[in-house]
């Protein structure tokens, strides 16, 4: 058997197996798509294909096995749109979660109470009958609307049906108010369709592309990141907004070192300057847009020399950086970023660039925004959901009617009794989401999880929420399953097929599995009357033209477009799926819910003094917290560090390199020390770190106690009015240079 050590080597990660792309962005090229001829390494030539799971990108790949028939590398599939043929360096290290020791490996369940780690193993049918013969008493109490998934990952799809059949519309992605949620229904309010995942920019043809706080290249987002860099090879001009010299910024022809929290102020400068300087699509925004007198009249005011006052930006380069986005238009994108839940006000930060995207023609123009596509797959014929009596939005009347998703945080606050709201949820199923780590105020999540009859969490490892769970399934990992056939939007519609490469390790299963079991027991066997997982997904791909035998051997298959063409073509007429069928400079949504149709900047708490405004973000070879224990990538990048501007180490007498604490505004103090990276690159006012580090769970015995965990030191929290997002980034820390007490003491 092969060390971990080779497997870095040979999977792409080792420094004869990669190549970096020409803008060194850190996009790894496998060097070979087949397995390499005459290489001391005799392989199994047979390959299965699969989608990554490492993260939400989900790109199509191929995975090989060595000579003793055990899982060797996986690679990118070269048809696929997601990864043309390339996956990055935490996806190359895939194998790391196949082979993790520390994965779950049996069902367990609990014997003490909750936060306990106390458990016993149990049988599969135990545990499942254990879960149903719960699930049932509840309902039966309290009624099926009260249990709740809280779900990420390809196996959440078979969950959300059983749930549906049981009678809960109750299913949340923490994706959604912890992350994209303000940018979707910002882009709704605007164009009357979301940006989507992956998101329709197109960057391959851009000429200025912008980033506000995004940092492409270290969030690596595959596709886009490729673009990027090929975008840059072409003479393409980067803008990067960010407090904090990122990669992104180091390949940008104007970097704006933005003071924190006034990027709104910023964004109406550059839409004041747009609008009187005349620099705006004339033909376009007649056309197509509505509310554009409103909107000028609107900015007059907000002159870069009042956006200096807020931002810190000299108005010379808040003028010169609008030309040069005017120059390129409508070959220009106003990136909308992905994790944008930053002050509160993150809808209309949102707003404010997809109105700047609007007013310079981008949106459905090549360079900026195009039309996606996707594969429609059928659903397996099954009776009608019923529809339930209560969902979560019950407990929020009139509140958020502008959310299109479920709130995950909203199922967390709504499970608490509290005499304004009714107490819906009994029971919650958590697939795949550390929501110890997600939703910010970990009080309030333990506080919530306290009030449950049931907390059954499904996972692959040992993640901290599996300690509050009272029953735990191990799910085996995408390279040992079948999942959901990946049918997301691109350029052209395309499908691509995750199958097993190998038997399922210890005594773990698929997600469908655990679905359709549960559902036999809860008298819901109906709505998955397969027989085989192979019958289903065979029955699927035949409606839409493939088959389960020709995806087995090609893995991903693209479709010619079938309706709209790419981008807008000159002078056609468009009908937006908004209130007033244009483009909504001046939103009629907003303002019918009482909120601003107009973006304004409003100022928000600063740093208390000893205090600097904590920002946290993503490296190249971690995926939030669920990578930190996997061997490949852990040797790649074994803990986070906190980055500290010079001027403030020196003031704190703080060394490059030394071990600090840090402690934020409600007195909480990392679990475990941070490395102090004393750096240029970052504003004095601000400290960085890398999230998904410090975790506290023993038995993730590669990831206990490395670095720092930023989730723990964010604690205040600002609710975004218009549709529930929990904004993260009004929280401060200073500097410790000793655990507290109790902590030292254990
Ligand atoms: S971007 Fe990387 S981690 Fe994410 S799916 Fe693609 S290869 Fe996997």
């Amino acid at each position: 058997m092969r060390s971990r050590r080779d497997f870095i080597r040979i999977s792409g990660l080792g420094a004869g197996g990669l190549a970096i792309s020409a803008s060194g962005l850190g996009v790894y090229k496998n060097l070979a798509s087949s397995p390499p001829q005459g290489s001391e390494l005799s392989v199994d030539t047979t390959r299965t294909p699969t989608y990554c799971e490492i993260c939400f990108w989900k790109c199509a790949g191929w995975v090989y096995k060595n000579e003793e028939g055990k899982i060797w590398k996986v690679i990118g599939n070269d048809e696929d749109q997601h990864s043309n043929g390339r996956f990055c360096p935490r996806g190359t290290g895939g194998p790391g979660m196949y082979y993790d020791e520390d994965r779950l490996k049996t069902p367990l369940i609990r014997t003490e109470e909750r936060g306990k780690q106390v458990f016993r193993e149990a049988s599969w049918e135990e545990a499942l009958d254990y879960i149903a013969e719960k699930i049932k008493g509840i309902a039966e109490e309290h009624g099926p609307e009260c249990t709740a998934l809280l779900t990420h990952g390809s196996g959440g799809k078979y969950f959300g049906n059983l749930l549906k059949a049981f009678g809960s519309a109750s299913i949340a992605a923490p994706s959604y108010a912890q992350c994209r949620g303000p940018r979707e229904v910002a882009y709704h309010m605007t164009f009357g369709e979301g940006v989507g995942s992956p998101e329709r920019t197109d960057i391959r043809d851009t000429k200025c592309l912008v980033l506000i706080g995004s940092h492409l290249g270290e969030n690596m987002h595959n596709g886009q990141v490729q673009e990027m860099s090929d975008a840059i090879d072409k003479g393409a001009s980067i803008i990067t907004v960010d407090p904090r010299y990122s990669i992104a910024a180091s390949k940008s022809k104007y970097w704006l070192p933005i003071k924190p929290a006034t990027d709104i102020a910023l964004l109406m400068a550059w839409i004041h300057v747009i609008i009187n300087e005349e620099w705006y699509d004339k033909e376009y925004v007649e056309k197509y847009t509505y509310g554009f007198d409103q909107l000028k009249a609107h900015v007059q005011h907000m002159t870069p020399e009042w956006a200096y006052g807020i931002t810190t930006l000299e108005p010379d380069l808040i003028r010169k950086s609008a030309k040069e986005m005017a120059n390129a238009a409508p070959a220009v994108i106003i990136h909308p970023g992905r994790h944008v839940v930053w002050y509160g006000d993150d809808t209309q930060r949102s707003r404010a660039m997809a109105i700047l995207n609007a007013l310079l023609g981008s949106w459905g123009r090549r360079g900026g925004f195009y039309n996606p596509e996707k594969v429609s797959i059928p659903s397996w014929p099954h009776p009608p959901y019923p529809v339930p009596g209560r969902t979560w939005k019950d407990a929020y009347p009139d509140q958020y009617n502008l959310a299109y998703e479920t709130l995950a945080s909203g199922i967390c606050d709504a499970t608490i009794p509290t005499l304004s709201k009714a107490c819906n949820f009994k029971a919650w199923i958590v697939n795949g989401t550390n929501l110890i780590k997600t939703i910010p105020d970990t009080e309030k999540t333990l506080q919530a999880i306290q009030e449950l009859e049931l907390m059954v969490v499904i996972d692959t490892m040992p993640m901290a929420i599996t300690g509050w769970a009272d029953v735990v399934l191990p799910e085996c990992t995408y390279l040992e399953r079948y999942d959901t056939i990946r049918d997301s939007t691109h350029r052209k519609p395309a499908i691509a097929l995750r199958m097993p490469a190998a038997e399922p390790m210890y005594n773990t299963k698929p997600a469908y599995w655990m679905a359709k079991e549960l559902a036999n027991r809860l008298g819901l066997g109906e709505y998955f009357s397969w027989n085989t997982i192979e019958e289903m997904l065979d029955w699927q791909l035949k409606q839409v033209g493939s088959s389960l035998e020709e995806m087995q051997r090609i893995g991903v298959k693209t479709f010619d477009r079938t309706y709209d063409d790419l981008y807008f073509q000159k002078d056609q007429d468009m009908e937006f799926y908004t209130n007033t069928g244009k483009i909504e400079l001046y939103s009629t949504a907003l303002a019918a819910e009482g909120f601003d149709p107009m973006p304004k900047y409003t100022a928000h708490e600063e740093p208390p003094p000893g205090f600097y405004r904590l920002n946290y973000g993503r490296a190249p070879s971690h995926t939030f917290g669920r990578t930190a224990n996997n061997a490949l990538l852990k040797d790649l990048m074994e803990e986070n560090t906190a980055w500290i501007n010079p001027k403030v180490a020196g003031e704190w007498g703080i060394e490059n390199g030394q071990y600090i604490w840090l402690e934020n505004q409600d007195g909480i103090r990392s679990s475990f020390p941070i490395r102090a990276r004393v750096t240029e690159r970052i504003r004095w006012d601000s400290v960085y770190m890398v999230h998904g580090f410090g975790h506290t769970n023993k038995k993730l015995s590669r990831a206990y106690g490395k670095g720092a965990s930023d989730s723990e030191l964010i604690t205040k929290v600002h609710l975004d009015p218009i549709m529930g997002g929990t904004a993260m980034r009004g929280n401060f820390v200073t500097f410790k240079f000793e655990p507290k007490e109790e902590e030292a003491a254990s």
